[in-house]
């Protein structure tokens, strides 16, 4: 019985669990309010990176492109940010962020995307925009490493270290940075920071993509992260960042420049998590658990133990998607009496192997599994189809729900993106709620498939 955490052993990609850097950039800077990013590579590397943003949240989402042309393969193609910074600004009054976000091919030309920003300081924003507070951010996310969560790092932190200030007294807020996650997820943080009475600023502030119809008809979607915010970042008491992949890097960046204390970690999925969660935003504000929140604890704790031993104990389930979202969900699994047997992720970060959480389970777990890095879909298909892996169930985004299909296995939807559920980016997977909305969408999940193929424990009803 062992836990094994591998490289998948195969030159190539099959079907990829995820998309590259500059999507993570993306996602970032859409968090951001009056804010605009111009991606500088081809116009492919917006328009798909939109589309999955609006099918998953069912909302549209401003990005702009330099729109590289095979010219720009010779020649360079900065003249094309001076003109997109400068048609941008004329044609959004509004816009204050320009985060500039580099692509596999202007990285590989070697565009000085730097050295344009700063001839753009301080030539047209100063002879042109001179009434106006314009930020133009580097950031650099060249899609041949790394992966779309390492792209959201680099951003979190790009964006954190161009605004971060220390003016004065500490502003008595926390930092939390929420990583890539959903609406949702946003809500049941600051439910708990509230119950709390906790001040806190959280990045990115999201909430708003699950945005209203309003009578005059509002059509587009923005974080509402302001410049203030982060700029407030460099004077608080503390950062916490929920992932450890999605916004770590920002945290220990405010704690090396400005001496604020930092806490990675470990993602609020499950109630063990949650707890952890809590007890550091007590151990960071001195401020007491409430009453309320042991009753919430309480109800999710109530509801997780009816569909325990019952239903889930002893499920076999494969997970595949963003680092930290599956470790949790793994973490969780166990902590239910499942069997996580499949952890695939879909990138090769090296520091995967010191990463506490996978060290834990490589330690304690007493069943066979694999963590798989750097996987595709074909490391999960593959061992069902030739390998005779037997799953009770499988939990990721749409991008694989073809597997479940073709093999017959029931599959919860989580992560990003998710487009073939309604409503998914309006439900927590953190905090209690999450507990409760995860182990429920796993038991229902189950009990359909069991009335689909007769089973006979749940037509009988035994429940
Ligand atoms: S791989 Fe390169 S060309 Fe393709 S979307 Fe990513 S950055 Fe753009």
């Amino acid at each position: 019985m062992s836990c094994e955490l591998k490289s998948k052993d195969r030159a190539g990609v099959i079907n990829p669990i995820f998309t590259c850097q500059p999507a993570g950039a993306q996602f970032v800077s859409i968090g951001v309010k009056d804010c605009i990013g111009i991606v500088h590579g081809g116009q492919g590397c917006v328009m798909f990176v939109r589309l999955i943003f609006s099918q998953h949240f069912k909302e549209s989402f401003e990005l702009a492109s330099s729109s590289l042309h095979e010219d720009a393969a010779v020649f360079g193609a900065l003249h094309r940010v001076e003109q997109g910074v400068d048609v941008l600004l004329m044609r959004y009054p509004h816009v204050k962020v320009v985060p500039i976000i580099t692509t596999c091919s202007t990285e590989i030309i070697g565009d000085d995307i730097d050295g344009v920003i700063l001839k753009l300081n301080n030539g047209l924003l100063k002879e042109k925009y001179a009434d106006r507070e314009v930020h133009l951010i580097s950031i650099h996310t060249p899609s041949f490493v790394g992966s779309m969560i390492s792209g959201y790092d680099i951003a979190v932190k790009d964006f954190v270290s161009h605004f971060a200030q220390k003016e004065g007294m500490v502003n008595g807020k926390i930092n939390v940075i929420t990583g890539w996650v959903n609406p949702g997820d946003v809500t049941e943080v600051k439910s708990l920071l509230k119950e709390m009475q906790v001040e806190a600023t959280v990045l990115f502030e999201i909430e708003t993509f699950d945005s209203p119809m309003m009578p005059d008809g509002n059509h587009i979607s923005h974080g509402e992260t302001t410049i203030d915010d982060l700029r407030s970042t460099g004077n608080a008491i503390g950062t916490i960042a929920l992932n450890r992949y999605e916004g770590g890097k920002a945290a220990l960046y405010l704690e090396k420049e400005f001496d604020i204390p930092a806490i990675i970690g470990p993602t609020p999925i499950g109630i063990r998590n949650t707890d952890t969660f809590l007890q550091n935003i007590k151990k960071m504000t001195g401020k007491p658990i409430p009453e309320s929140l042991v009753r919430k604890r309480g109800i999710a704790v109530d509801a997780i133990t009816d569909l325990t031993h019952m239903f889930l104990a002893g499920k076999k389930v494969a997970i595949y998607g963003s680092p930290d979202l599956v470790i949790g969900l793994a973490q969780f699994c166990l902590d239910m009496e499942m069997l996580p047997v499949l952890l695939l992720l879909g990138d090769d970060n090296t520091s995967y192997a010191s990463d506490p959480r996978i060290r834990e389970l490589k330690e304690n777990v007493e069943f066979n599994m694999e963590i798989i890095t750097n996987a595709d879909f074909w490391e999960l298909e593959t061992r069902i189809k030739n390998d005779g892996l037997e799953l009770d169930l499988i939990l990721g985004h749409s991008k694989g729900r073809f597997i479940p299909i073709d093999y017959n296995i029931p599959m919860v939807r989580v992560g990003f993106p998710v487009y073939d559920r309604a409503g998914h980016y309006r439900y927590p997977v953190v905090g209690y709620a999450g507990a409760t909305w995860l182990a429920e969408q796993m038991a229902n999940t189950l009990f359909t498939d069991m009335e689909y193929k007769h089973n006979k424990e749940w037509v009988l009803g035994v429940w």
